[in-house]
Parts: C-alpha cells; sequence; structure tokens
C-alpha cells in the first residue's frame, strides 16, 4: 500500500501578495499558478490514500479554504484524508477548528508556524494543540525552512515542538520535509516523543540531504517513524519514490553506510502509520 502522507492542493485564486514572486526568485525552473483539481487527481492516480491539505496562512499570501477540501476529498472518501487548516493568530481559531473537524468532518490539521506566523511555544499556541489533542486528530506540521520570504524563521526549529509534544503527550503529529535543514533536531525529537513522527517529502532535488537526514535516522532509531509523502505539486509521488529507492546512490563507492533496504521498504509502504496516527 502506497500512502501519500503530504499533498496539496490550491488554484490561482488561492495565493496572493508576494508568493507567486518568492516562488519564481527561489526556483527559477518552477512554473507554478496553483493547480487545478483535475491535476491532482491524475497526481494520486497511483497511490492508494493521499492527505489532501487545506492552508490558512493569510501572513504569507496564501488561503486553501477547509470547505474547498472538504467538498473535494467528498469525492473518493476511501482514497482521499481531508486536512483542516486554521491560522491560530485568527480571534475564533478555536470555532473554526470545530467547524472543520466536527462540522465538514476533516480529519487532520495542517499548521506552519512559519506561514502563519506563531510561535510554536507560546501559551496561546499550546492552548490550540491541546484543543487539538482533546478532537483526538493528528496535526501535519511545517517545522522547517522555506522560500517565502515573509515567513520567520525564528518559529521553524523542529526542536520547539520539544516543549509541545510535553505539553500534548497524546497529540499525534509528523514533521514536513523530516524539518530540512535542521534534519538532526527532528530525530532527536523524534526519539524522545512517542507520537512524533517525520515526512519525507520534498526533498528529492537534495539527495545528499536525504541521504544525511536517513543516515541519521538510522543512527537514532527512529527510523519506523519515517513516512512517504510528495508535497505535490512541488513534487509527484513518483519522483520521491525514486529518490528514496535510489537514497544510497549518492555514496556509492564512498565508504559511507548504506541506508537498509528494510528502513527503505518501511518508508515506501506505510500502512502501519495510518492506523498509528489515527487516520486507519
Ligand atoms: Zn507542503
Amino acid at each position: 500500500m502506497i500512502i501519500d502522507f503530504h499533498t496539496h492542493v490550491g488554484e490561482r485564486e488561492h495565493y496572493f501578495g508576494s508568493f507567486a514572486s518568492d516562488l519564481q526568485r527561489s526556483w527559477a525552473d518552477v512554473r507554478w499558478e496553483g493547480r487545478t483539481l483535475d491535476e491532482h487527481r491524475a497526481a494520486v492516480q497511483n497511490v492508494d490514500r493521499a492527505v489532501v491539505l487545506a492552508f490558512d496562512a493569510p501572513a504569507s499570501g496564501f488561503v486553501v479554504p477547509n470547505d474547498y477540501v472538504a467538498e473535494y476529498v467528498a469525492e473518493q472518501p476511501d482514497k482521499l484524508i481531508g486536512f483542516a487548516s486554521v491560522d491560530p493568530n485568527r480571534p475564533d481559531a478555536h470555532d473554526r477548528l470545530d467547524q472543520a473537524i466536527l462540522g465538514l468532518g476533516l480529519r487532520g490539521v495542517k499548521l506552519g508556524p512559519i506561514y502563519q506566523h506563531f510561535d510554536p511555544t507560546s501559551p496561546a499556541a499550546i492552548e490550540f494543540f491541546q484543543h487539538i489533542e482533546r478532537l483526538d486528530v493528528p496535526v501535519l506540521i511545517h517545522q522547517g525552512t522555506t522560500f517565502v520570504r515573509d515567513a520567520p524563521l525564528r518559529h521553524a526549529r523542529p526542536w520547539l515542538l520539544d516543549e509541545v509534544a510535553t505539553a500534548c503527550p497524546d497529540l499525534r503529529m509528523w514533521i514536513a520535509h523530516l524539518g530540512h535543514p535542521w534534519c538532526d533536531e527532528t530525530m532527536v525529537v523524534l526519539r524522545k516523543h512517542p507520537n512524533l513522527y517525520a515526512d519525507v517529502s520534498a526533498l528529492h532535488t537534495r539527495p545528499v540531504q536525504l541521504y544525511q537526514a536517513l543516515n541519521a535516522a538510522v543512527e537514532y532509531r527512529v527510523t519506523d517513524k519515517l513516512l512517504l509523502g510528495s508535497d505535490y505539486p512541488f513534487s509527484t509521488i513518483e519522483e520521491t519514490l525514486q529518490a528514496v529507492r535510489d537514497v544510497n546512490a549518492v555514496v556509492a563507492g564512498s565508504g559511507f553506510p548504506p541506508i537498509p533496504d528494510d528502513v527503505i521498504d518501511g518508508i515506501v509502504h506505510g500502512e502501519r502509520h495510518l492506523a498509528a496516527l489515527g487516520l486507519g
């Protein structure tokens, strides 16, 4: 079973401000003016399950609404798993969260402190995480860097989640992109906290970093907590699978230890992770 734990939807109308010019500046080869739902349907054709993310980040220039995602995932309820997003800075954030989970039936929450401009260790943020914990749904959190300019790096370090996981021990959460480039921080919080995981998405263009991160996961013995994810449209599931399966190419003949085959298989076949995250 192939599960893509990280896919985005979002059309041109969902992006505003400097997001498009930031993308152009950082990824000269990427032309992205949003994607249609038909393009997303095609992108997930070859996976068994896919997490589909809303994204409520007005501070960084994109808002993909919860009802847009809820309506789309209702087309294929056995395959698509819709995640809500709520900017915790909104005055009615807690009500919006209830509406998205209890009203729309979305099954998890996407947060990005770097994009939503909040400190995940602040008292208000911890209360928000505790609310999610009470709702008993998982969180995909972007702890890691970005090309977006209006996005404070100080909120982005993976180790900030140590305080969140300590305050919310039953909250199931995974870190996007292995927390790049702070992948070692990701491994140490994964080792400390039983309900923390990380996905390998969007690292296919950085094969050396992907190898180093997976090697750190082997050394810290947290390989069972790594999830497959593409970060579509920034990468496809095919590109991601190829990068993970070919991860040892960058160290061939070097003397560096290869990532074991069973670790690679464990990332590619993630059925057990669905159950662990409460998404089975
Ligand atoms: Zn993403």
